[in-house]
């Protein structure tokens, strides 16, 4: 039945209320989740809750693997890391039972959240509704645990940090919800993160293609994959915030959005590292040497430049890949040193990509100019550049992460008044 054959029907207003972790940061926070919750119920609604980990109770979990080995089993990461989520979403059943909401909680495995195998940063493959379907007929709260799943052979996955974004918005496309609220510690979706730019503004709707450039390039509020599933299953998801009762960001289809601004966000990601092999070969065939031993070990590189050929013979590639991959990206690099013939291996962790992000770059001319005047009347110098279609992106030294940011968040006049 779809969501309009549901609406007119008999049927109830079914939403997903996903609570990020310092929504759920201690005993009294949970409470105040379930109390949360049961307006909805009270309501009249069908209700799914996914709950995160404790703050930074994933970050102590994650570290206690790495101290152990700094090259772990990806299953057995899985295992340890995916308890956080156990603890948050026993507790809110507990929490909602005590107000007298039936409530019943969920791991990935008892849904079953169907995965792959790519521990660590799994995808979803399904999720089974049928169950859940009784339940909600029969008055029942179900409360995910979010982040984890299960796999082909039957053992804990998760979906990459920040995943639980993910488990909301595929169970609401799984349970055909009218609406996926994601609740966290802003009450919205702002022009840039308002951590470090005070003057940021909170935006009352966005494309779902912004939203997924801003969360491909950094801006953590939403995981990449779940503005990927949300677009592809059209969920309407909104960001908003669970310590203050106000409408947040919706994220939307284009035609929703009247009035389209140039420039929508600036995104930043530290979480770059740049590699340049000098004095490589200049001829047919040297990029598919280089980047091809990187594709086979599962390495992403992202921003890519080649110098032109001063001698005629050789030149400098320049190429970025996520600080995680950094150290691998070296020993496969240095591994192919005598097929690629390099002269030296220069890497920089050092790097920041500063991001700005807007569907009107399509039909505007002169929005790079204007990124490359604000930084340069800021002396940052700019070592890489790349762009699309609605987003331009430069790599900069990370002590300039801020002052670019803000240099360019005034510069396209999102500032506050
Ligand atoms: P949760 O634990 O609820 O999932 P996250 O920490 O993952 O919360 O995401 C929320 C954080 O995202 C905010 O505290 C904010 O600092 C950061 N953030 C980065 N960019 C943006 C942005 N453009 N708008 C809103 N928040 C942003
Ligand atoms: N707890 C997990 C993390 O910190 C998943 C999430 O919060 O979305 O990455
Ligand atoms: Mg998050």
């Amino acid at each position: 039945m779809s969501v309009s054959e549901r609406q007119s029907g008999s049927r109830k207003t079914r939403i997903v209320m996903k609570f990020g972790g310092t929504s759920v940061a201690n005993i009294e926070r949970i409470k105040s989740v379930a109390a949360r919750v049961k307006r909805e119920v009270d309501a009249g609604h069908e209700v799914a809750v996914v709950v995160s980990a404790m703050s930074g109770v994933t970050n102590q979990l994650v570290d206690w693997c790495k101290e152990i080995a700094p090259l772990h089993d990806a299953r057995e990461y899985d295992t340890v890391v995916a308890s956080g989520e156990q603890v948050t979403c026993g507790l809110t059943a507990i929490a909602l039972q005590e107000l007298g909401v039936n409530a019943r909680s969920w791991l990935g495995w008892q849904a079953p959240i169907v995965t792959d195998d790519a521990h660590g940063k799994a995808r979803i493959v399904s999720i089974a509704s049928e169950e859940l379907d009784k339940r909600f007929a029969q008055g029942q709260v179900a409360v995910f645990a979010g982040f984890q799943g299960v796999g082909p052979d039957n053992r804990v996955t998760t979906l990459g940090r920040g995943g639980s974004d993910t488990s909301a918005v595929a169970i609401a496309a799984a349970i055909k919800a009218d609406r996926c609220d994601i609740f966290t510690d802003v009450d919205g979706v702002y022009t840039t993160d308002p951590r470090i730019v005070a003057k940021a503004q909170k935006l009352d709707k966005i494309t779902y293609e912004e939203m997924l450039e801003m969360a491909s390039l950094g801006a953590k509020v939403l995981q990449t994959r779940s503005v990927e599933m949300a677009m592809k299953h059209r969920v309407r998801v909104q960001v908003l915030s669970s310590f203050e009762d106000k409408p947040g960001t919706l994220v939307v289809d284009e035609e929703e959005i009247m009035e389209k601004e140039l420039v929508s966000g600036i995104a930043y990601s530290r979480d770059e590292a740049k590699i340049t092999l000098t004095r490589v070969a200049d001829r047919p065939g040297v990029a598919a040497g280089i980047f091809g031993p990187l594709t086979d070990a599962n390495i992403n590189v992202d921003m890519i430049v080649q110098n032109i050929s001063e001698d005629g013979a050789t030149t400098d590639m320049t190429f970025t890949v996520s600080k995680g991959d950094y150290d691998r990206a070296l020993k496969v690099l240095e591994g192919s040193r005598n097929t690629l013939e390099f002269k030296d291996l220069i890497s920089d962790k050092n790097v920041v990509k500063v991001s700005v992000i807007g569907v009107g770059m399509r039909s505007h001319a002169g929005i790079a100019q204007r990124m490359f005047k604000a930084l340069a009347e800021k002396g940052i110098n700019i070592q890489v550049i790349s762009t699309s279609e609605i987003k331009i992106s430069v790599l900069v030294a990370e002590e300039y992460t801020e002052l670019a940011v803000r240099a360019l968040h005034s510069a396209y006049g999102l500032d506050a008044a």
